[in-house]
């Protein structure tokens, strides 16, 4: 054991999902600079106990822009057109200081639990023009200490049917868009509307990040027309697709198919399972289908998934906390996944997500930036299992938060 020069920061005894046997990481200048056991140094120390450490929830898919709106929206209960409707409704209203205000409450309760790195979409059209692009550009440079945000504009009324909407997207992107967004499903034109991004997307050289194939109706999709555009372009590795409860409805000898065509183009699924269960099957009496995308299993075929928040408390989802841990949970149990799949659910909300986002520096490692979470179990199975408390989260280097475990006080 030699004497190692001063750091920052260490944190002893740390299990990650690479090393059951605990180790320390040592912190430089905010980026993880030594991971190794038993190191001898100076330097302020944490010790975690054989907990687990993980380098933060990645959350690629979330709607800060229209989150917290249950107050406003009375009792809404109907399916995706009907949650559409009604925010469209109240979009005209949405000011930059409230929807500052309702996207710090959504991004707060997200670094508590543990996220570092998120994507949110963002609404662009005439009815919102520019204000919530603004806020978030705000809750972006306000929240940088700790939390990684980046931007997606999208039209969610569609694009070639709603006149102004695209000025207004290539306004975004020259002014801090930072992948593009679209969903065809609402426009009256779905391969326009899916040109049209493509040709956005190139031209500002971002990824794209589109709505699709969000029912469970498997007679009909526009996968095929994004696996076209992505190969047509070169961008594979560089296209998502959220909800694809489409690929839900098909028994598995028709699955093959789109899973191999979605592996081929590198065109990556995210499955978001409060709205997907939320709103799918809304025509059922009983037996109501899940509508969740098994991404898991996705993954095992090649196909790159993460697990997503999508919506908080408004006509979408009037549910969510922001909690990834919580949501990796949610879609394991309703996924069915067995005990030795739950490590490839823990996957889903971390290592996949940060590929999704092409995140280069993204996880422990050193060289990295030390964002680093502490939960109160031992391993990454676990974690899925048992629902832990995040004990304490730090982004490069430096304290975030801070959760202390409950304190029972039995009789004397
Ligand atoms: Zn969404």
């Amino acid at each position: 054991m030699n004497a190692r020069p001063a750091f920052d920061l260490i944190f002893r005894n740390a299990v990650t999902r690479s090393s059951p046997t605990p180790i320390d990481i040592a912190v430089a200048g905010g980026k993880i600079a030594v991971i190794a056991p038993h190191l001898v140094c100076e330097a302020a120390e944490i010790d975690v106990a054989g907990r687990l450490a993980l380098p933060g929830f990645v959350d690629s898919h979330i709607h800060l822009d229209k989150a917290c709106l249950l107050g406003r929206c009375g009792h809404i209960q109907g399916g995706v057109s009907d949650a559409i409707r009604a925010v469209a409704a109240m979009k005209r209203d949405f000011t930059v200081e409230d929807v500052y205000a309702r996207g710090s409450k959504v991004i707060e309760r997200a670094i508590v639990h543990g996220t570092t790195r998120m994507r949110t979409h963002v609404e662009i059209d005439p009815r919102i023009g520019l204000r919530s692009f603004e806020a978030i550009k705000a809750l972006k440079r306000n929240y940088a200490w700790a939390i990684d945000l980046s931007i997606c504009v999208f039209p969610q009324e569609g694009l070639t049917n709603d006149l102004g909407a695209e000025e207004l997207l290539i306004a975004a992107l020259r002014d801090g868009g930072e992948v593009i967004g679209g969903c065809p499903y609402t426009d009256t034109d779905p391969d326009a509307h899916i040109e049209t991004i493509f040709n956005l997307a190139q031209q500002f050289d971002v990824d794209v990040d589109l709505h699709l194939d969000f029912d469970l109706d498997p007679s009909w999709s526009h996968m095929e027309e994004v696996c076209r555009q992505t190969e047509r372009r070169n961008y594979q590795g560089r296209v998502a697709i959220g909800h694809a409860t489409k690929l839900s409805a098909l028994p598995p000898d028709r699955l093959q198919a789109p899973t191999t065509r979605l592996a081929k183009s590198g065109v990556a699924v995210t499955v978001l399972p409060a709205t997907d269960l939320y709103l799918m099957g809304r025509d059922a009496t009983h037996n109501i289908p899940r509508g969740l995308t098994l991404a898991h299993r996705l993954v095992e075929n090649g196909v790159l998934c993460s697990v997503a928040t999508n919506n908080v408390l408004n006509p979408f989802t009037p549910f969510g906390d922001a909690s990834l841990l919580r949501m990796a949970n949610f879609y394991a149990n309703v996924a069915q996944a067995g005990i030795g799949e739950f490590d490839a659910c823990l996957d889903l909300v971390t290592e996949l997500p940060a590929r999704l986002m092409n995140l280069r520096d993204y996880g422990i490692a050193v060289g990295n930036p030390a964002d680093i979470v502490v939960l109160d179990t031992d391993s990454g199975p676990n974690a899925i299992a048992e629902l832990p408390e995040v004990l304490m989260g730090f982004k490069r280097g430096r304290q975030v938060f801070e959760r202390r475990r409950p304190t029972l006080f039995p009789p004397a």
